[in-house]
């Protein structure tokens, strides 16, 4: 099975994801968790990159299908994909289906989480994660039990995105809305989109999206 998660930044599709993959075995292919690797190894692709992502602009269709195409061929994804983050342009979604139909593989769903713009914002100027086992937290909303002390693994050292800041977040929604919203009515078109309500908590999200997958 092969789905992808699409909605705004802060919508949740990164969280999804790492539960989803944690309960049916998917391997979650994140675009920008691959560029933040890239930059952080200091490769080619990762020095082009550096900078659009620093500005919250879009990263070149070409280099991201790239990835996904390198990734795809990796026996682990076999068992099934769970798309976050990409496809985020029409010709992206071109590219996935190309991708996908020379490996004999399908799309089989999209779930679209839903979210009200004002409290994304919120959402992602107050999230970081844990600097060792990548456990996601949020200011307000999602605490550790200690603070400064991760719940999971203990570490005491934890990160923020460098573009999880309100400029940059703008310019984020700003190109959603205007290159990857369209999108969806071509997914529509074929029946495969889903809403969810991305607003509820977390694992409300995360019933919603598996009641989906079992149908
Ligand atoms: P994300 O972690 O999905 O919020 O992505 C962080 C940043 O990486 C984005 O703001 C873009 O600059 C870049 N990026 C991630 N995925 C894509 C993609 N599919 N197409 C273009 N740029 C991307």
């Amino acid at each position: 099975m092969n789905i992808i998660l699409l909605g705004p930044p802060g919508a949740g599709k990164g969280t999804q994801a790492s539960r989803l993959m944690a309960d049916r075995g998917m391997v979650q292919l994140s675009t920008g968790d691959m560029l933040r690797a890239a930059v952080k190894a200091g490769t080619p692709t990762g020095m082009q990159a550096k900078a659009v992502m620093a500005s919250g602009g879009l990263v070149s269709d070409d280099i991201v299908s790239g990835i996904i195409g390198e990734r795809l061929d990796e026996p682990d994804t076999a068992r099934g994909v769970i798309f976050d983050g990409y496809p985020r342009t029409a010709a992206q979604a071109e590219q996935l289906d190309e991708l996908l139909a020379s490996r004999a593989r399908t799309l089989d769903y999209v779930i679209e989480l839903g979210v009200d713009e004002d409290a994304l914002v919120a959402r992602i100027v107050g999230r970081y994660t844990c600097a060792h086992c990548g456990t996601g937290y949020h200011d307000s909303f999602a605490k550790p039990q200690v603070a400064g002390v991760c719940d999971k693994c203990a570490s005491t050292e934890f990160k923020r995105r460098p573009d999880d800041n309100e400029e940059t977040v703008r310019t984020r929604m700003e190109e959603y809305r205007a290159k990857t919203a369209p999108i969806l009515p071509i997914y529509d078109a074929r029946g495969l989109v889903h809403r969810v309500d991305g607003m509820a908590d977390i694992d409300h999200v995360t019933q919603a999206i598996e009641a989906i997958l079992d149908r």
